[in-house]
């Protein structure tokens, strides 16, 4: 059961349970994201048809015995069918035949600590994934996407790939641009995601390349799950993920000024650049006469530390509790109506789903 007990969206069916539940829930307006799970090609059409942002695929395991990763077969048609169509395939990058030899090796040494967990899933790993994932892309003409690079050296070979005519994004989270490997080992569980926070090196790497537009955008690829399942001294055994959804910015608010980052970048990261490249432009992501006027009023002199009590979240657990953000939201306004203030939602729940092309579904 996936952790926000939505269900996967494998085919048309599950995708249209998922809008319904969505739009009864939701204060902002959202899109919706597919999986490409071997078995399920076939279904790209149908998904694409409902306004699917894009297919994910796992290139690892999951942790969801529910979503299995693509092997490369799987990738091949699935790009051939995704091109066909003109839909993003996003690919989580990692390795998993090397993931799963050297988890099984540190396994079978009787490590259990987070630099062992960190050494089975290395930079390699990531990069090794990258390059296939390119290369297929390349070779059936499929529009790209990579989530949630962790290393400034996947960024650049991303970058490297554009620059010669491939099709493809990239996307990094504020955790790897805050954090090190040493952080995590001492934070625990809350720090543990896939693939891992990096070394202080690859962190610097990087940060360069969000500042120099090798990276598209920086999300927060909010990772939620009960604490129960954070628990235990075994890295290995303990979920992964991080949330994020309510500090990505204040990070970059604070964080990025001290490596070059301007608000116009931060504006671009956040916003312009997924709207731009998801097909929601010019509807959303920009400010603009005839766009659809989803507006985030940010106090820039408000600075403040991150406690749970301040966390939204059903869990209320980051690793980002104690640290320093820049800015505060103090009204959010969708399609020109006030949905929240000073972090409260205003009035009934009235986000609608958006399909490519920028038009909410009628
Ligand atoms: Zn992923």
């Amino acid at each position: 059961m996936p952790l926000n007990n939505l269900p996967l969206t494998l085919d048309g069916p599950s995708f249209d349970e998922k809008v319904a539940i969505a739009s009864r829930v939701s204060h902002a307006d959202f899109s919706l994201w597919g999986g490409l799970v071997p078995g399920n090609v076939a279904a790209l059409p149908e998904l694409h048809a409902r306004g699917a942002i894009a297919v994910k695929a796992f290139m690892s395991d999951s942790g969801l015995p529910e979503f299995p990763a693509s092997d490369d077969y799987t990738l091949l048609r699935g790009m051939e069918v995704a091109a066909s169509l003109g839909m993003i395939v996003a690919v989580h990058a990692e390795s998993d035949a090397i993931t799963r030899g050297l988890t099984a090796e540190a396994r079978g040494a009787g490590q259990r600590g987070a630099m062992a967990w960190a050494a089975s899933r290395p930079v390699l790993a990531e990069t090794e994934a990258i390059s296939r994932a390119i290369h297929l892309a390349e070779a059936t003409g499929a529009r790209l996407h990579v989530v949630h690079v962790s290393s400034g050296r996947g960024a650049v070979m991303i970058a490297e790939a554009r620059a010669r005519g491939v099709d493809v994004t990239s996307e990094t989270c504020p955790h790897y641009l805050t954090f090190t490997d040493e952080d995590v080992a001492r934070l625990g569980a809350i720090g543990k995601c896939a693939p891992p926070v990096r070394n202080a090196e690859e962190r610097a790497r990087l940060w360069a390349a969000v500042t120099s537009g090798a990276v598209d955008m920086v999300v927060s690829d909010h990772s939620p799950s009960p604490p129960s399942m954070k628990e235990g001294d075994d890295f290995f055994a303990m979920w992964g993920g991080i949330p994020g959804v309510q500090t990505t910015l204040g990070t970059l608010l604070e964080e990025g000024p001290a490596h070059g980052l301007d608000l116009g970048s931060i504006v671009r990261l956040v916003a312009a650049g997924p709207a731009a490249r998801f097909g929601l432009a010019p509807s959303k992501g920009t400010i603009s006469v005839g766009a659809d006027a989803d507006l985030a009023l940010v106090d820039l002199r408000n600075r403040h530390v991150v406690s749970q009590a301040t966390l939204h979240y059903r869990h209320p657990q980051s690793p980002f509790v104690g640290r320093t953000v820049r800015g505060l939201v103090v009204r959010t306004i969708l399609r020109g109506e006030v949905v929240a203030e000073k972090g409260a939602p205003v009035g009934e729940p009235r986000g609608r789903l958006v399909r490519p092309v920028g038009r909410v579904a009628a």
